[in-house]
């Protein structure tokens, strides 16, 4: 019998695109990407209330692989239409549009 498992993919994102679809979760709770409201929660909230931004991507700063599975095994249970991507990569996406920024000429 086949086994699924959880696989990472690399993706092409548009960052500025990705900031208004991201929820950005501590735990069960989290924050809008686009405009930083708190108190959100992934499994229910499909819009932010604030700036209505649509959520279709998750990023968790757990590093712990258990607090991970459990969020990609709910995103499945719950069919949430929800793609979960590595904190670290959007953090690092993010800096490198500052300093893209920072050297700048106009
Ligand atoms: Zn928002």
């Amino acid at each position: 019998m086949a086994q699924n498992k959880f696989i990472r993919v690399w993706t092409n994102f548009n960052i500025e695109a990705l900031k208004k679809n991201i929820l950005l979760i501590d735990d069960l709770y989290g924050t809008c990407g686009n405009c930083k409201q708190l108190g959100l929660n992934y499994t229910k909230d499909k819009k932010c209330p604030k700036c209505g931004c649509e959520f279709k991507y998750l990023a968790t700063n757990s590093k712990n692989p258990v607090d991970i599975i459990q969020i990609l095994n709910r995103i499945k249970s719950e069919k949430l239409a929800l793609i979960l991507i590595d904190r670290e990569d959007y953090n690092r996406s993010l800096a490198h549009d500052i300093a893209k920024d920072l050297f700048k000429t106009s």
